[in-house]
């Protein structure tokens, strides 16, 4: 039999609550990481092979990054087995019913992630409230629509490019993935002063060295189509992003995809990550060593959870911009700076920083972890 406690540790879980309603076909774990810093924030993820242990793992990465970013919340994360392109009633059903079994888990604010949308959530606020990644229409703010994970990577490169003695006016931009972080952190950026020289997607690479046209891409992308569909461009192969010579490099698109394999390839000074993990540790080791500075991603992709965070709080949207701004360049600045003078990697610097906030915040409480 499986050890329940198995993940338990001085940060938590607090609670793990496995949910089962036959009537709803509904089956669902929730992990509640760490509450010392506020209710924990952290998005229902639907899969069919989703596990105990992956919501527990994402629930401790909610931690960190929440601390991370300095909001008053903790880490959790719920995970629902079923096929999420299932038809609209029975995930309406599926939702609802999840909704219903969470109602007094007042430690937990639910939240969109893979498998699960705004309409998810607006049905979830029908039943409960206590949701974020709301639809306009009830209150939510889009952030992926205003690209507010795209504008808090700009900012973690402006403070980067700082550190590493360049700057953005005229710097060369590569961003792998051009889906809702891509192409605005490649917007934002643009409108900086870089010069967009490479972008890709699931079917290929752009390449310019006078820059690719950002209204280009953004209008190939709405109409369906690829970034190599560019007029006047290089078209490469889709892995060829990672051979772009440029200053700034970004990744926006999927896991793990510099590793040990092709980190000799990559010829940037700067790595901002926009995706999550997007860089094996033994890469992120080789690109330190070789002096490329990796701006770690719970560090620079905070943008959407501080936008979620935000929104809870009934804010504007453009408070939230102006929050995502404020957090993520102090943060930034913070990380690089304690990492220079330690002369740790980023991501050392960051955790430290994660787990320095998330411990300060335990002090304050009677219990620690709840
Ligand atoms: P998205 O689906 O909108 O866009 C993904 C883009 O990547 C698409 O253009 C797709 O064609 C492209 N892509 C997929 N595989 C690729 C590959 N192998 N090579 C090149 N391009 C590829 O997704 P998104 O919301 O932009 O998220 C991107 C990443 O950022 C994910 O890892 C996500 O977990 C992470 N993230 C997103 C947010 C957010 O606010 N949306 C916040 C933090 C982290």
């Amino acid at each position: 039999m499986e050890d329940v406690f198995a993940f338990a540790d001085q940060l938590g879980p607090t609670k793990v609550l496995h949910i089962h309603e036959p009537s709803a076909s509904l089956k669902a774990v929730l992990v509640v990481d760490n509450v010392a810093a506020g209710p924990s924030i952290g998005g229902i993820r639907m899969a069919p092979d989703v596990s105990t242990e992956e919501c527990f793992r994402l629930a401790r990465a909610m931690t960190l990054k929440n601390a991370a970013a300095g909001l008053p919340h903790g880490g959790g994360k719920a995970v629902v087995y079923g096929d999420p392109k299932m038809a609209p009633p029975d995930k309406e059903r599926l939702m609802r019913a999840l909704a219903c079994a969470l109602r007094d888990v007042r430690e937990y604010i639910l939240a969109p992630d893979m498998g699960t949308d705004e309409a998810c959530m607006a049905w979830i606020n029908d039943e409960i409230g206590r949701v974020v990644g709301l639809p306009r229409e009830v209150g939510g703010i889009p952030l992926d629509e205003i690209g507010a994970t795209g504008w808090g990577l700009s900012h973690a490169a402006d403070i980067a490019t700082r550190q590493c003695g360049m700057a953005l006016e005229g710097a060369r931009l590569v961003v792998q993935g051009f889906g809702a972080v891509g192409r605005h952190a490649a917007r934002f950026l643009v409108e900086k002063g870089a010069r967009l020289v490479g972008a890709s997607d699931s079917r290929g690479t752009a390449y310019a060295s006078d820059g690719l046209s950002i209204e280009t891409l953004i209008e190939l992308k709405q109409a369906g189509k690829s970034v190599t569909e560019h007029p006047g461009v290089d078209q490469l192969r889709r892995d060829a992003v990672v051979d772009v010579e440029c200053d700034i490099w970004i990744p926006a698109a999927r896991p793990d995809v510099i590793n040990e394999t092709n980190v000799d390839r990559l010829k940037t000074k700067l790595v901002v990550q926009g995706a999550n993990i997007p860089v094996t540790g033994e890469a992120e080791r080789r690109l330190h060593e070789r002096g490329v500075l990796c701006v770690p991603d719970f560090i620079a992709n905070a943008g959407g959870v501080i936008c979620a965070a935000m929104e809870y709080q009934g804010a504007t949207e453009t408070s939230a911009m102006a929050a995502i701004e404020e957090k993520v360049r102090a943060n930034t600045h913070q990380v690089l700076e304690d990492a220079t003078r330690r002369r740790v990697m980023p991501r050392v610097a960051a955790m430290a920083l994660a787990l320095e906030r998330v411990t300060r915040a335990m002090s304050f409480r009677r219990w620690s972890v709840f």
